[in-house]
């Protein structure tokens, strides 16, 4: 069976005339699998339909013989195509789509076909195929004398943007981008794409040639050349979006009007990330890969997909410039007051981008009209509320909504039924009163039906025959059918058109006659309809630019009336920048924790020119990487232009985010915990600047004590003297605490617990000052390890604080250590009294809570001490 599954390698012209037709077919599209249309089914051969069959977990059969050999084939029916291909393409798989073009009855030999459709992963813009909260793209990469240049497009929205960098920042640009397809030469093969799991589509290096990408692209602009666009200097990058846009127009069989500028995109206009801290920051994806809970998953409630799109594309793309985002602040306070009308005027709104995108690439279909039809009547009524505000961008996005008067409204209405057939080649789309012609031919369609019933009703009695009946079928046209019984009264001139067990079909002149005409009608009238559907499009297209406009302002009032609400919900304040070092934060709150937790403890966040790292210390699980990263999603926000989680926040120059946070083993790109500890934190201490914000989260772990500590001693040195940038450092290593003495800039802060016995609260109220202890043994207990192995623990603690601290330790600092390692001295505190007295067992769920509360309050007012 194997060899049967391989394309025969024997000559063409040994095949059959179909499986010849079919070899030249798949001949253009060796990558893809070819689905060839046959009557009611799409059906797939030799190799790919083993891996079709495979893939879709359908029925893998043969199709007679060619060249002396069956011919694997598998199939599906044609209604189901789009299920189908949902599924391949979620799967990475590219699909040609081959249909019949020519006509059964006049054609000699197989039928003529053409693939008319190309369906890849990062080219989609059937609404079925796309996720609506997620952009689709398609991105190449192309390395040029040094410099790398990426290009990538969303077809389903019309951009198209390139950028041109160093080959280092080519993981981190993938992260944000989040290719759906990646495009490359295939010579090319940069380590990074080593463990890279979306497709790849390989091309021929001559696609990225520079000349070819200028020619290519100006004729489509028809520009004189790329300077409009600012893109005249790039190479790399244009060579890469030459090829892109070669690729993308074949898929698409045809022009890409939507695609109407080139957007050449600066690095420096935003808040840069690696690639690990987009992860670790669980922006739009958590650590393991799911969809919630994360910053996006707790902010979207956004009323369209065009705005949950934009949100997601904000959240990766925060801004620097500060007039800029107080241009959004001021949109989102101005919509507090009213956004729930702007939500109400939203509901229902269509994807009006990708209906757009389908309008420029002829495939929208007539409901897409009919939805689109639908938003541009409804969308007026954003007017009334709008009207009142005065900031600049909501007054741009107001002025790109249609009015009641709006023309291309009218043409719909004009144009398509109340509500259309799902497909034009079904007919019932066109509206009545658009075309005269299609007018009279449903006319005759139509009024067959009163002619049917009348020869019905004159036969029978003409005959005397009352079981007659005048009825159509699809094979056999009009007939006139009398059972087996009565035939023998059947007139002269009735033919006999087919026998059946207990009837007869007959035809007469008259309604032969009349079947010529009714369906001649029939079929005049769908190719009418189909034409006037795609003069429809035509017309539509001169609205491209006018359409996205709109789309964008539907998208960009969406996410910040989202932004208001969760403002007011949430109660969010709107954060101040300031040009100098700042990061002021009061009762900050992270935004997604918050939504998990009974009882969120906010907390302050300190750093200035003067107070630039805070070592971080307290409990495991008393809240510290909780803390970091809030401070992280709190500037972030701020950069999206939202207002933050907290009573008040000051917020100074950001030009990066860096995070070390967390143990993930990349099992599979052959780094352990440490290796990848130590290979994010280089890259910290290669490139951050004082502008930065980085976050630490105990880094040295992943190696022994010693180790561990002297590097994560020498590595917060170096934050503090050579880069300067905005630090949270959190440590188990309290050693640590005492370079507070040794640099101004050093602040301890701890996160409060408190403790008796192997029992410990959690107080997530961070302080400041070092933790006086580790809690280790408590915390474990508190994990249910047995009371046996924490009393040994216990007994071994107590020997190895007897010995004296190493003098290796002490060696790491230079001064004389003004913070004495303690093992705290306990006094007692009127909590920990209370807490003595206590069982913990006696208590309902509903009493211990109380009591905590009480507790924290005693901690809180008294002459705090931490135990
Ligand atoms: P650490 O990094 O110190 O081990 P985490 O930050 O992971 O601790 O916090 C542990 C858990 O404590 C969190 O999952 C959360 O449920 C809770 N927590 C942390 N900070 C707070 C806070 N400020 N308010 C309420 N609960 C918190």
């Amino acid at each position: 069976m194997k060899s049967n599954l391989s394309s025969p390698a024997v000559k063409t012209d040994q095949h059959t005339p179909m499986m010849q037709q079919y070899l030249r077919l798949k001949a253009d599209h060796p990558d893809k699998l070819l689905f060839y249309r046959m009557g009611d089914f799409y059906e797939v051969f030799y190799e790919d339909a083993e891996r079709a069959a495979r893939l879709l977990d359908i029925t893998l059969t043969c199709r007679g013989q060619s060249a002396g050999q069956p011919v694997p084939m598998a199939g599906v029916p044609f209604h189901a195509l789009e299920q189908y291909l949902a599924k391949l393409v979620k799967l990475g798989e590219s699909v040609a789509i081959c249909e019949q073009i020519g006509d059964p009855a006049t054609s000699k030999g197989p039928v003529e076909r053409k693939v008319m459709r190309v369906v890849t992963p990062g080219t989609l813009t059937d609404a079925a195929l796309l996720d609506d909260k997620q952009d689709s793209l398609i991105v190449a990469i192309h390395l040029l004398r040094g410099k790398l240049g990426l290009a990538w497009m969303n077809l389903a929205s019309g951009s198209f943007r390139v950028l041109e960098t160093d080959s280092q920042h080519l993981a981190a640009e993938l992260e944000r981008l989040r290719p759906a397809e990646l495009l490359l030469a295939e010579d090319f093969t940069p380590s990074i794409l080593q463990q890279w799991r979306q497709p790849i589509k390989r091309i021929a290096p001559w696609q990225f040639d520079l000349d070819s990408a200028l020619a290519a692209l100006t004729q489509h602009f028809a520009t004189q050349d790329l300077s409009g666009f600012g893109a005249q200097h790039l190479t790399a990058a244009l060579g890469a979006a030459g090829a892109l846009f070669h690729y993308v127009k074949q898929t698409q069989n045809g022009a890409l009007p939507h695609i109407d500028s080139l957007t050449v995109e600066s690095v420096s206009a935003y808040i840069q990330m690696d690639a690990a801290t987009r992860r670790n920051l669980e922006l739009t994806e958590t650590l393991r890969g799911e969809r919630a809970p994360t910053l996006f998953s707790v902010l979207d409630q956004c009323a369209t997909g065009m705005g949950s799109r934009l949100l997601r594309y904000w959240l990766h793309h925060p801004l620097r410039d500060h007039d800029h985002l107080r241009q959004r602040q001021q949109a989102v306070a101005e919509l507090m007051p009213l956004s729930a009308q702007v939500v109400e005027g939203l509901q229902g709104i269509a994807d009006i981008e990708r209906i757009t995108a389908r309008i420029a690439l002829r495939s929208a279909r007539p409901r897409d009209l009919a939805s689109l039809r639908h938003s541009l009547q409804r969308l007026p009524v954003l007017a009334t509320p709008l009207a009142v505000v005065a900031s600049p961008l909501l007054q741009h996005c107001l002025s790109q909504l249609p009015t009641v008067e709006c023309p291309i409204a009218a043409l719909l209405t004009s144009a398509i039924l109340p509500e259309p057939a799902a497909l034009v080649r079904e007919g019932g789309v066109i509206a009545e009163g658009y075309s005269a012609e299609l007018d009279e031919l449903r006319n005759i369609e139509h009024h067959g039906g009163e002619f049917l019933a009348e020869l019905e009703e004159r036969e029978r009695s003409r005959t005397g025959i009352s079981t007659l009946k005048v009825e159509y079928n699809r094979v056999h046209g009009f007939y006139i059918e009398v059972s087996r019984a009565q035939a023998d009264k059947v007139p002269a001139e009735y033919r006999r058109r087919q026998t059946l067990k207990n009837a007869e079909r007959y035809i007469t002149p008259e309604l032969k006659a009349f079947e010529d005409k009714a369906l001649s009608a029939r079929d005049r009238a769908l190719a009418l309809e189909k034409q006037l559907y795609e003069q429809l499009l035509d017309q539509l297209i001169t609205h491209l630019e006018s359409l996205k406009a709109l789309a964008q302002a539907v998208a960009a009032l969406d996410v910040l009336n989202t932004l208001a609400q969760l403002a007011q919900q949430q109660h969010y304040v709107c954060p101040e920048f300031v040009s100098y070092a700042c990061l002021a934060l009061r009762a900050g709150r992270h935004p997604v924790v918050e939504a998990q937790v009974a009882q969120f403890v906010p907390n302050d966040c300190d750093l200035h020119a003067g107070r630039k790292l805070l070592l971080v210390t307290g409990p495991n699980m008393g809240g510290k990487s909780t803390y970091m990263r809030q401070v992280a999603l709190i500037v972030l926000l701020a950069h999206i232009g939202s207002f933050v989680p907290a009573e008040a926040a000051v917020i100074g120059r950001v030009e990066r985010i860096f995070t070390r946070i967390g143990a993930s083993d990349d099992l599979a790109g052959g780094r352990s915990t440490f290796m990848v500890e130590m290979t994010e934190t280089a890259n910290i201490l290669h490139n951050a600047d004082e502008w930065s914000l980085v976050l630490m989260d105990e880094v040295g772990r992943g190696t022994s004590t010693f180790d561990g500590l002297a590097l994560a001693w020498a590595i917060a040195r170096a934050l503090i003297e050579h880069n300067r940038a905005y630090t949270l450092f959190a440590t188990h290593y309290f050693e640590l605490t005492r370079l507070a003495a040794e640099y101004p800039m050093v602040a301890n802060v701890h996160l409060a617990a408190l403790e008796h016995k192997d029992k410990i609260v959690f107080l997530h109220h961070v302080k400041d000052g070092p933790a006086s202890r580790s809690y280790g043994l408590q915390v474990a207990s508190l994990a249910g390890v047995p009371a046996t192995v924490i009393r040994q623990a216990r007994r071994k603690l107590a020997e190895l604080e007897s010995q004296t601290v190493p003098a290796a330790v002490d060696d790491l600092f230079t001064a004389p250590p003004p913070l004495a390692i303690t093992t705290a001295v306990i006094e007692p505190h009127p909590v920990v009294e209370q807490l003595r007295q206590l069982d913990p067992n006696e208590l309902t769920p509903r009493a211990a809570m109380d009591l905590l509360y009480q507790l924290v309050q005693t901690a809180r007012q008294g002459d705090t001490q931490d135990v």
